[in-house]
């Protein structure tokens, strides 16, 4: 097992743990305002004007008002907090920039006005072969390789000079500013930003686990109209 798939296990083990710890905070948030003396369940199916029902659009108009906000206050605290870090401009991002979509995809979406796309498009062209990457960053595509299923393009950009940096890093777009803005992705060692990643993944993992949670919420109260 390399590196990177010790890195992966030990995310996916946190998450996990995380997850059930922050299912178990919204759980007590959800009966902090459960009627006192009822005696139902928040997933099942009440009749209209039911205490049932009120408690039902409670817990909806505070995973909206309430929680949601929490939420998207705190990530944009951990991306505010990035600008503490920067970029030390190793170009691993610039020689591999992967994409789970092939470069006639992303022309499309392009085309169709998907501005990340664009930007994309505007600045990697696609590897003629896995020959011309794979010594990049070999765990990386490894792992990827390995546990995803579905097919990753690499691509890289035209800028790089001979030396494999940025021939015009001074005034490089605001998608390679911008990168990485997530702060769950995987970066190299080597990136400046790695360290802000690592500070801010506990947090971030539990703002994507109270996302995901409040959608299955959100999916499994039955809506009232039915
Ligand atoms: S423009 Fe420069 S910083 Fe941006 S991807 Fe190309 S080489 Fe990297
Ligand atoms: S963002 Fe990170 S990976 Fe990309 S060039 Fe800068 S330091 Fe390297």
């Amino acid at each position: 097992m390399n590196e990177l798939d010790n890195v992966l296990n030990s995310m996916k083990e946190k998450y996990r743990e995380i997850f059930l710890k922050s299912a178990d905070a919204i759980k007590d948030r959800v009966d902090e305002i459960k009627p006192i003396d009822f005696d139902g369940d928040i997933f099942d199916t009440y009749s209209s004007d039911s205490v049932g029902v009120s408690w039902q659009d409670a817990v909806l108009k505070m995973f909206e008002d309430d929680i949601s906000h929490e939420i998207f206050r705190k990530w944009n605290e951990i991306i505010a907090y990035r600008q503490n870090f920067h970029c030390k401009g190793c170009a691993t991002c610039c020689n591999l920039a992967c994409s789970e979509f092939s470069p006639e995809e992303l022309k499309l979406r392009a085309a169709n006005g998907d501005n990340f796309a664009k930007q994309f498009t505007s600045i990697f062209i696609p590897y003629n072969s896995k020959e011309e990457f794979k010594d990049i960053y070999p765990e990386y595509i490894k792992l990827l390789e390995k546990h995803t299923d579905d097919d990753v393009y690499f691509y890289h950009c035209p800028k790089l000079n001979d030396c494999k940096k940025c021939s015009d890093y001074e005034n490089r777009p605001q998608i390679c500013r911008d990168f990485p803005d997530n702060p769950l992705c995987i970066l190299p060692e080597s990136c400046g930003f790695y360290e802000w990643r690592k500070e801010v993944e506990p947090v971030a993992m539990m703002l994507h686990a109270m996302v995901e949670i409040i959608d299955y919420y959100k999916k499994k109260i039955p809506n009232k109209k039915d």
